[in-house]
């Protein structure tokens, strides 16, 4: 089996040079599937792997803006349409330094199993732009968010490419997307999720992912027997994500003793509660990407430069970004205690932290953890189609019922080793959906 999935992949490699982040997103799919791929030779004689690791679409194209100062920037952006096999293409946009293609194919890859996991009927896509809004003014955002509609909007609508928000884009980057969509088209439709409550969002659309989170967390220990309350959290990242879990978790009982940001991390004994939470907000609010001013104002330790999984706690749930940790980090956490880690980060792990954490204590990735975002993001659709907003009870119980159907997919397929292998379970639950979507589509 190894030297099929070798060749498998040396074939890919092949033909995308350079593209490491999805390399090792796609080898983790195709170890975790090949069996079952094997097994069913209507996906193989169909190339049916083969034609998910080629984007359908992908668009890239030149935004240019102009500063405060007059000058003029030029930044990269893209959208990969990766799979529409079961319903329209879905999926963030990221504004980031760092975003390459690279980065934004293995998050399109990863976001169509995710997508198909949910139970809604969302395809795969990702998109973004390697511009950082660290440090920008309000109004140098509004004009790079214009620029970047510009070319977008011809690519985007409500049945063919709904984008979102991740790293670096919120409510007020969606906003301004989505106001200047509106003036492109003059259509006033559901293209984008993660609005505002008052123009088309969805109630609890922010708090999701972080809850959703939170929620598979609680069925994961519900299997051992445990629950949240009582336990001790690790956290990594400040933004979104990490301010959802915080929220959930304390509500539910548990403690969360670190947050971190690209400075280093906060260690709170007393863990992060009541209006630390809300001051997480301030924090991502004030533009800087730093969580050190946390330490200052409650006067808790602040590590420089360093990331806290060397602190003691029960459960780990990173939420910043990929590859945040490494093997090194895994026997870290292992050493000092950890039992449980669950990524609500997008491919959170690298490759070796997945296979220590997957042999020594229970693990579950990202596109089965953090996938309450983009649920939300299907409910803001289905409520936008109707043009009806739910109460926000209404949208949390589906958020619930969705995490737990998400839940039993990985144990229906992830069964039969000396733990849940959640991995396997997501992977192969993904893929089922979309490859019998295609095979009854043709060869398209
Ligand atoms: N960026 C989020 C994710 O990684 C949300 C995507 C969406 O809501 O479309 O799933």
């Amino acid at each position: 089996m190894k030297a099929e999935i070798n060749e498998f992949m040396e074939s890919l490699k092949q033909r995308t040079p350079g593209e490491k982040e999805f390399h090792q997103a796609v080898q983790e799919v195709a170890e975790s599937v090949w069996d079952f791929y094997m097994q069913n030779p209507k996906y193989r004689k169909n190339k049916i792997l083969e034609r998910m690791c080629e984007p359908e679409r992908t668009i890239i194209f030149r935004v240019p803006w102009v500063d405060d100062h007059g000058e003029v920037q030029i930044n990269r952006g893209y959208r990969v349409e990766f799979n529409s096999a079961i319903g329209p293409y879905k999926g963030g946009i990221r504004f980031h330094a760092t975003v390459t293609l690279s980065i934004l194919k293995f998050l399109g890859f990863e976001q169509t199993f995710k997508n198909s996991l949910t139970t809604l009927p969302m395809g795969g896509g990702k998109g973004g732009s390697d511009f950082s809004p660290k440090g920008k003014s309000d109004g140098e955002i509004m004009r790079f968010c214009q620029s970047f509609m510009n070319e977008l909007f011809r690519h985007i609508g409500p049945d063919t490419d709904v984008p979102a928000g991740d790293i670096g884009v919120g409510g007020r980057e969606v906003g301004y997307m989505f106001g200047q969509y509106k003036r492109l088209r003059n259509e006033f439709t559901g293209v984008f999720t993660g609005k505002g409550i008052g123009w088309g969002g969805s109630l609890i659309r922010p708090e999701a992912t972080g809850f959703g989170a939170v929620y598979f967390v609680r069925h994961m220990l519900k299997r051992l027997g445990k629950d949240i309350a009582g336990h001790t959290f690790a956290i990594s990242g400040f933004g979104n994500v990490a301010w959802g879990a915080v929220s959930k978790i304390n509500e539910l009982g548990g403690k969360v003793v670190t947050i971190s940001g690209p400075d280093g991390y906060v260690y709170d004994p007393d863990g992060i509660s009541g209006d630390k939470i809300n001051y997480m907000l301030e924090l991502r609010a004030s533009n800087q990407d730093i969580v050190e001013p946390y330490s200052k104002k409650f006067g808790v330790k602040f590590v420089p430069g360093k990331k806290p999984w060397v602190e003691k706690c029960d459960i780990a749930i990173p939420c910043a970004t990929q590859n945040e940790l490494n093997v090194d980090d895994a026997a870290d956490l292992v050493k000092n205690g950890c039992w449980l880690v669950a990524e609500a980060s997008n491919m959170g792990c690298t490759a070796e932290a997945v296979e220590y954490l997957k042999e020594h204590i229970d693990f579950a990735p990202g596109k089965a953890v953090n996938a309450g975002g983009v649920s939300v993001s299907g409910l803001e659709m289905t409520q936008n189609s109707m043009r009806y907003n739910w109460s926000r009870e209404e949208v949390d119980q589906r958020l619930q019922i969705i995490m737990q159907d998400i839940h039993e997919t990985c144990v229906k397929f992830g069964s039969g080793g000396k733990r849940i292998d959640y991995v396997k379970g997501a992977n192969i639950g993904g893929f089922v959906k979309v490859a019998e979507a295609m095979l009854a589509q043709g060869i398209v």
